[in-house]
């Protein structure tokens, strides 16, 4: 069986404590590869390889650093099938969506920060003719990057090429659950030439080897994509050491539909938006709301189409459904759908595991779920699901929908569909959300700032944002 190594100083080793954990395929249920189960002592390695190459990476002109970063880029692209293929089998997704999404963002990622640190400026202040200010951007030092299972190489590529690009040298931990791509990225790391020790890969798990990021003393940023309890822990931890923190949380995001929509394209990218990779994206609407003449309308008609939406191998080219990414996170999402059941909501369509056949019927698949009468501040429609479940409720006026989307904890993405120019501008400057979108969905801009509100984080990723997160300000003043 396939075992996964570490990458720390340049080269694939083995954990220090020489043991390994279990790497499941979601499809089967079944293991299929070995991970490293690293600890503070790996952490502590790939510190000391990222400290010992901090002073050359960090005075290499941008140029070069960006040709490594872009030489990375071509090599997921050239690997682009052979990593899809690798993310669905570890993730469950299906293998055309890891095709269409997960990959070639992969590449856009190391390919937008290339190119952003070559047009990253600074500002200049000056006081009249006496005295002149210029802001440095110098790069923190060793930073860690820790990122989540849903979209793997994705989000972990999202974190490591603005830290790269800016200068840092990285230690860097994918989840648990879905190391594999991480890993693949690894080879293509030494086969791009990047200087040793620049980027170090710990395998292992959150509370052993991620903490050990977190609390290592010479690691003085932490950029951290996951669930809002472990950034809760995550910040205990690290405020009093004085870190820099980018936290990506949790979400609960709105989808509210007015009756003037363009009725066709809301229930198309709708339905992406509740059920792409099973539901299992921060940025997924799971909470819909309804402008009641359109209710009933758009009930039977989503319904319809989500009943058409069978859960399959994520292998096969024709499956849009796959499985979900652990039978933990499947037991997980089937007591929500309990919850809903006891609060008194009514499932319209799915609701339950589904049992594939052959060697898939040990596989974590569940039906698309789509559920009515819940009240908007029931636990249902206040905590975060994370799966192919969705709730639907009518509203009547945008007062009360703006109550009703801004009433839980978080505040990531809301999605809202109207023709009324007016009305869309201000839903949207009304709803407590780092990110609104007007009649789309997932329409993405690697340049502008991403991130969430309340709950669902603090700071922004993306464009310079990402950059100035990942260097320090120094003002500099001459008097003239
Ligand atoms: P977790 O919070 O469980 O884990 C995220 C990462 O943190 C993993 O690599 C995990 O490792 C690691 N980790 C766990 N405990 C610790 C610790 N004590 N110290 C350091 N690292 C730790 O999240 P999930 O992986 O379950 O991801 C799903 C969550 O991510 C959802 O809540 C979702 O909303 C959120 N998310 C947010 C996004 C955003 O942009 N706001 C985007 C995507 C997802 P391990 O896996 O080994 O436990």
């Amino acid at each position: 069986m396939e075992k996964l190594y570490n990458y720390i100083g340049g080269k694939l080793i083995d954990p220090v404590s020489n043991t390994w954990f279990d790497n499941f395929h979601p499809a089967t249920g079944t293991v299929y590869s070995h991970i490293p189960d690293s600890d503070q002592r790996d952490v502590q390695l790939a510190v000391d390889a990222a400290e010992a190459a901090f002073p050359a990476w960090s005075t290499l002109a941008a140029e070069k650093r960006s040709e490594i970063l872009s030489r990375l880029s071509d090599l997921i692209k050239r690997d682009l099938e052979l990593l899809a293929q690798a993310e669905s089998k570890d993730n469950g997704k299906p293998v055309s969506l890891a095709r269409i999404v997960d990959i070639p963002r992969a590449v856009s990622n190391f390919e937008f920060f290339a190119t952003a640190i070559l047009h990253f400026a600074t500002e200049a202040h000056a006081m009249e003719s006496s005295a002149i200010n210029y802001t440095l951007r110098q790069p923190i030092g060793v930073v860690g990057c820790i990122s989540p299972w849903n979209l793997p190489l994705y989000l972990f590529s999202w974190k490591i090429a603005p830290a790269l690009a800016a200068g840092n040298c990285v230690v860097a931990k994918p989840s648990e659950v879905t190391p594999m791509t991480a890993y693949l990225l690894s080879k293509l790391c030494i086969e791009a030439g990047m200087p040793a020790g620049v980027l170090n890969i710990v395998h292992g798990l959150g509370g052993k080897a991620g903490q050990a990021i977190v609390e290592h003393p010479k690691i003085k940023a932490v950029s951290f994509t996951g669930g809002t309890k472990t950034g809760a822990g995550l910040a205990a931890t690290a405020a009093p050491m004085f870190k820099k923190l980018s936290l990506e949380l949790g979400g609960k995001n709105p989808n509210i539909i007015f009756a003037d929509c363009d009725f066709d394209a809301m229930l198309k990218t709708t339905l992406q938006s509740s059920f792409a990779n099973q539901g299992q994206i921060c940025l997924c609407g799971s909470r819909i709301f309804v402008e009641r003449p359109l209710y009933e309308k758009f009930r039977d008609a989503f319904v319809e189409k989500v009943k058409q939406l069978k859960p399959g191998n994520p292998a096969d080219e024709g499956t849009r459904m796959g499985a979900v990414v652990s039978q933990a996170h499947m037991e997980k999402v089937l007591s929500y759908i309990q919850l809903a059941r006891e609060e008194g909501g009514t499932v319209l369509c799915g609701g339950e595991r589904v049992v594939l056949e052959g060697e898939l019927k040990t596989g974590w698949y569940i039906a698309p779920t789509v559920i009515e009468g819940l009240a908007f501040d029931c636990r249902t429609n206040q905590e975060e699901i994370f799966g192919p479940v969705v709730t639907i409720m009518p509203f009547d006026t945008e007062e009360e929908v703006l109550e009703m989307a801004n009433s839980t904890v978080y505040g990531l993405a809301a999605t809202v569909w109207t023709q009324h120019l007016t009305r869309a501008h201000r839903v949207a400057n009304n709803l407590q959300s780092g990110i609104v979108w007007i009649n789309c969905w997932l329409l993405r801009d690697l340049r502008t700032p991403f991130g969430g509100v309340k709950a669902s984080g603090v700071g922004r990723e993306g464009g310079f944002e990402a950059l100035r997160f990942f260097t320090e300000a120094k003002n500099v003043c001459v008097k003239l």
